[in-house]
């Protein structure tokens, strides 16, 4: 995800004629995208340093909240000891210019009366010389807030930062590179030019951060934590978005079987896939590891399961389509205590062997796994006795 990040960055940077030598991934530490959105838009909104009598300096600010987007940028936020800290944000030569060319802002007022702005043109300049934009900013943990957030505070005056905020428009991405602790490269991405960044970013506009990824060669286990939190979330909000439509088909029982196939595969199939691909590559019962034909299926099934039991990661097998159909159809299943495999009747030696059926398979199972594993493989004898 991260390299993806950096890659279509410099696409982006290569398709505005920026020239130079591409970003190099192992340069950064990690990579912030934040579609800017109505609350952050810094166009013509200024900020009084409230209560300050001798700083009556206007600010602009951007505040970042989500957990990911925190451990972004301080990675011991935790530690109450944390002093009030400033970082440098530089801004990647020639954005700006470039961000000046093309916007041409016009207001216009839309149906009901209010005023909106938008950009007439995205024409490409036809090469940008080179700006050499170098600013400081300060950034520091907001303390008293309810629930944490940073708030990188920009002084108001003709700073190159202060003026890339103004021709900032909602749904731009704010994309902020970290060289280390203290130092960030920004990069500002038209709507326009950042569809596919936002297809790699998308984790349901969580609460403003769209991602945050470190580096995997730099910090490992943080880069795993800022991931598994991310799409811990997202296992979070598609259960809702799945108890939604369980609850349109409580009410309309009529509604039959597709909402109940779209509830089913909400979850199946979306994040808590992805949840149990970062713990494991491929089928546990081959070797298949094409993650297109990777499903990921309820050891005890969803619709008996709990909120919490629905996207616990002991819940989940990861199984190819054609092992996760026989399991979820209870025509395999496995010993809990010794965690072998039990295989139907129903299927001949022919189809055992065309399906990839090893009598001898063997799953090993966390404590949890089994008491999951216990209601299925119930499910499975009564099944195979009727
Ligand atoms: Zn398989």
């Amino acid at each position: 995800m991260y390299r993806q990040i950096i890659n279509e960055l410099n696409q982006f940077l290569n398709f505005i004629n920026i020239p130079g030598i591409p970003l190099n991934p192992d340069a950064f530490q990690g990579v912030l995208v934040k579609k800017l959105s109505n609350q952050n838009i810094i166009k013509d909104k200024r900020r009084i340093n409230a209560g300050d009598i001798v700083s009556t300096v206007n600010q602009t600010h951007i505040d970042i909240t989500g957990r990911q987007g925190m451990l972004f940028f301080f990675e011991e936020l935790n530690n109450t000891t944390t002093s009030v800290q400033s970082i440098d944000i530089d801004l990647y030569d020639n954005n700006l210019k470039y961000l000046h060319e093309i916007d041409h802002a016009s207001s216009q007022i839309d149906a009901k009366g209010n005023t909106y702005f938008v950009r007439q043109t995205t024409n490409l300049p036809p090469f940008l010389s080179n700006w050499d934009l170098t600013l400081h900013s300060s950034a520091y943990k907001k303390y008293g807030h309810t629930g944490d957030q940073v708030q990188i505070n920009i002084p108001d005056s003709e700073e190159a930062f202060t003026r890339l905020q103004r021709y900032s428009f909602q749904d731009d991405a704010l994309v902020m590179l970290r060289y280390d602790y203290l130092r960030y490269v920004a990069v500002l991405v038209p709507s326009e030019l950042c569809a596919n960044l936002y297809s790699i970013t998308n984790t349901h506009g969580n609460q403003n951060i769209n991602f945050a990824a470190l580096n995997p060669a730099y910090n490992p286990v943080l880069a795993h934590q800022i991931q598994y939190e991310t799409i811990s979330k997202d296992v979070n909000y598609d259960d809702i978005d799945a108890i939604t439509l369980q609850n349109t088909l409580n009410n309309n029982p009529g509604a039959g079987t597709d909402i109940e196939k779209i509830v089913k595969s909400r979850v199946s199939q979306g994040s808590f896939r992805r949840l149990l691909l970062l713990e494991c590559h491929q089928c546990n019962l081959c070797d298949i590891s094409t993650t297109s034909v990777l499903r990921a299926s309820h050891i005890k099934e969803w619709s008996e399961s709990s909120r919490e039991e629905r996207i616990d990661a002991n819940n989940g097998l990861l199984l190819c389509a054609n092992h996760d159909a026989l399991f979820d159809r209870h025509l395999i299943s496995f010993e809990p205590n010794t965690g072998n495999i039990c295989i139907s009747a129903s299927i001949d030696s022919n189809q055992r062997k065309a399906l990839n059926l090893s009598e001898s398979a063997n799953l090993s199972m966390t404590d949890r796994m089994k008491s999951y594993m216990q209601i299925h493989h119930k499910k499975f004898i009564e099944k195979e006795n009727q």
